[in-house]
């Protein structure tokens, strides 16, 4: 039994058996060969590893989950033998005098890339076939692969996470680090949890999983990677961080008996639905949910949520191989706001940049990417991806209750100028005698330490102010919230924050504006007291929240 110790996401308790996400995309050199002939063997050497390995893993598919799952491994196997990627390979080899690994990876990229252009759902996805088998082929080149040929069970361990998500019931998956696009593909329904070793509790995985409602724990540490392996048990206890790999009898009964305490709870909340959300001495206020897609909206009409606070709509590129069309994204905002029926959505502009990367928007690596050029910075630099956006947005919102809202803001000139994109955008719209709502909220997010020393000037301009305290504790502590190491240093009640709040809530108040906190620290009860006192009226939380914040409000008395 061994134990580590990380920062708890999502509170529950998860038992389960281990399943290993090992990256496989390590930078490919390129290196001049002398010996072509010798180079094109060894290509094919590693593809008859491949071949090998494929069939060994189909085979022990098809014993274990049976003839439909197994059969993508088939499929990647004749993959190998695609004509036009192997000629691209070889030609590349033939021509330029490169090694194979560099030849596959670029050839990897050309024909993943042409996939994923192609208008149709299904050729869409081979672009992660062609990425997994030429992660194989890598992998085989590099001699990793070698011994795996004889060894069914080795070559068990490079597929991948999703493939053994797939042929598991449920899993807890651990991993060195998830990127936010990972952690949004990750299957609720066969994710136990996920322990990463790497990670801050305020990343946009941290955040996803809240979200998504699964237990997770972060910045585990590197030790645990190496203690850790497929099909070990695995306690994950979310509440606390502590990671337990190969339980004792004891310590497994005795989490048993928390997990099943922590859903008896869980039930109880469950009673406070349709309750208002009024502290004893007859404060209201709104209690919303943050979602990151479509899907997330079943989790808030589940926990009663009074409206959608924020909907980071920069998950829809993430998870789209390229720009998503206006209809799209029309279609995608409007069934949100259809199904929340009337109640109030706030959908955020794209926010991308820093640790959300897209590879088609084609941005430069930057020195301080969370100082750099991202979210509203990309759509004013970029004004035909802004105003999609915001048609898309302007169409949906003759099908709800709107407020449209934009991240990172510094200045007045800034709002100034998102303001007449929209006017341009509505007199478009109406030109063409396209329906919108003229009433929809114009929101502005107060997450950077300017945005809240100007909230005075900005105030009159909008009508909504939203605090994203993630950003804005990074911003004004001067602490990047990706680093786990400075967590130590990360003191998220500093009176600095709390000022900036209390001040932007007295700007908006002045100028008839209304102000929330979408941020997470909006679910911490502990400041709950602190921000209704400022006069807070709405905290938006993941929805798994919901419950226990209407809760902690019934039970508040701001007059003590
Ligand atoms: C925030 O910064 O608090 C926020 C809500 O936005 P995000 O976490 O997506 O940056
Ligand atoms: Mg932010």
């Amino acid at each position: 039994m061994t134990r580590f110790k990380g920062k708890g996401i999502y509170g529950a308790v998860a038992i389960g058996n281990a399943a290993v996400f090992k990256r496989q995309d390590e930078q490919v050199r390129r290196t001049h060969v002398d010996d072509i002939e010798a180079e094109l063997a060894r290509y094919e050497e590693a593809k008859k590893l491949a071949a090998t390995q494929l069939s060994e893993i189909y085979e022990k598919a098809l014993k274990e989950v049976g003839e439909a799952q197994a059969q993508i491994f088939e499929v990647h196997r004749m993959m190998l033998e695609d004509a036009g990627y192997n000629a691209s390979v070889a030609n590349m080899i033939r021509t330029q005098s490169v090694n194979a690994e560099y030849a596959v990876s670029v050839t990897a990229d050309n024909f993943a890339n042409r996939f994923a252009a192609m208008g149709d759902a299904y050729m869409q996805a081979r672009a992660a076939d062609v990425k997994d088998i030429s992660g194989r082929l890598l992998s085989c080149l590099s001699g990793h692969g070698e011994k795996s040929a004889q060894s069914p069970d080795a070559a068990d361990k490079r597929i991948s996470a999703q493939e053994k998500i797939q042929r598991q019931a449920q899993v807890v998956v651990c991993a060195d680090d998830l990127a936010p696009s990972e952690t949004v593909s990750l299957d609720k329904e066969s994710v136990l949890a996920f322990v990463t070793a790497y990670g801050s509790s305020n990343s946009h995985t941290a955040i996803l999983a809240r979200n998504r409602n699964i237990p997770a724990v972060v910045g585990v540490g590197e030790d645990f990677l190496k203690a850790v392996e497929d099909g070990k048990r695995i306690i994950v206890d979310s509440y606390t961080g502590e990671i337990v790999i190969d339980p004792d009898e004891e310590t497994e009964t005795a989490m048993r008996k928390k997990q099943e305490e922590d859903l008896h709870k869980k039930l109880l909340l469950q009673e406070l639905k349709g309750k208002e959300n009024v502290t004893l001495d007859g404060t209201k206020v709104n209690i919303c949910a943050n979602i990151s897609s479509v899907n997330d909206v079943e989790a808030v009409l589940a926990n009663d949520a009074g409206g959608i606070g924020l909907f980071r709509s920069e998950f829809l590129y993430l998870e789209s191989p390229d720009y998503p069309t206006e209809e799209q994204q029309f279609t995608a905002y409007r069934k949100v706001l259809e199904s929340m029926m009337g109640k109030k959505v706030i959908i955020r502009t794209l926010d991308i940049g820093a640790d959300k990367q897209i590879d088609y928007f084609n941005l430069d690596k930057e020195e301080n990417p969370a100082l750099g050029l991202r979210a509203i910075r990309i759509c004013l630099t970029r004004p035909e991806i802004f105003k999609t956006q915001l048609r898309a947005l302007y169409r949906a919102s003759a099908f709800g209750n709107l407020g449209i809202m934009f991240p990172m803001i510094t200045s007045v000139s800034e709002v100034e100028k998102i303001l007449a994109v929209c006017e341009e955008v509505k007199a478009e719209l109406k030109e063409s005698v396209v329906p919108y709502d003229e009433k929809t909220d114009v929101v502005i997010m107060i997450e950077t330490p300017a945005a809240a020393l100007i909230s005075d000037r900005l105030a009159p301009l909008v009508n909504f102010f939203s605090v994203g305290t993630n950003d804005l504790t990074q911003y004004t502590l001067a602490i990047d919230r990706q680093n786990v190491k400075l967590e130590p240093f990360c003191d998220t009640h500093h009176e600095a924050i709390l000022r900036l709040i209390e001040m932007s809530a007295k700007n908006a108040h002045a100028h008839g504006a209304w102000i929330g906190i979408c941020g997470e620290l909006a679910a911490d009860t502990t400041l709950m007291k602190t921000f209704l006192r400022m006069g807070i009226d709405e905290l938006s939380v993941s929805a798994p929240f919901v419950l226990p914040l209407r809760d902690a409000v019934r039970k508040l008395d701001l007059s003590k």
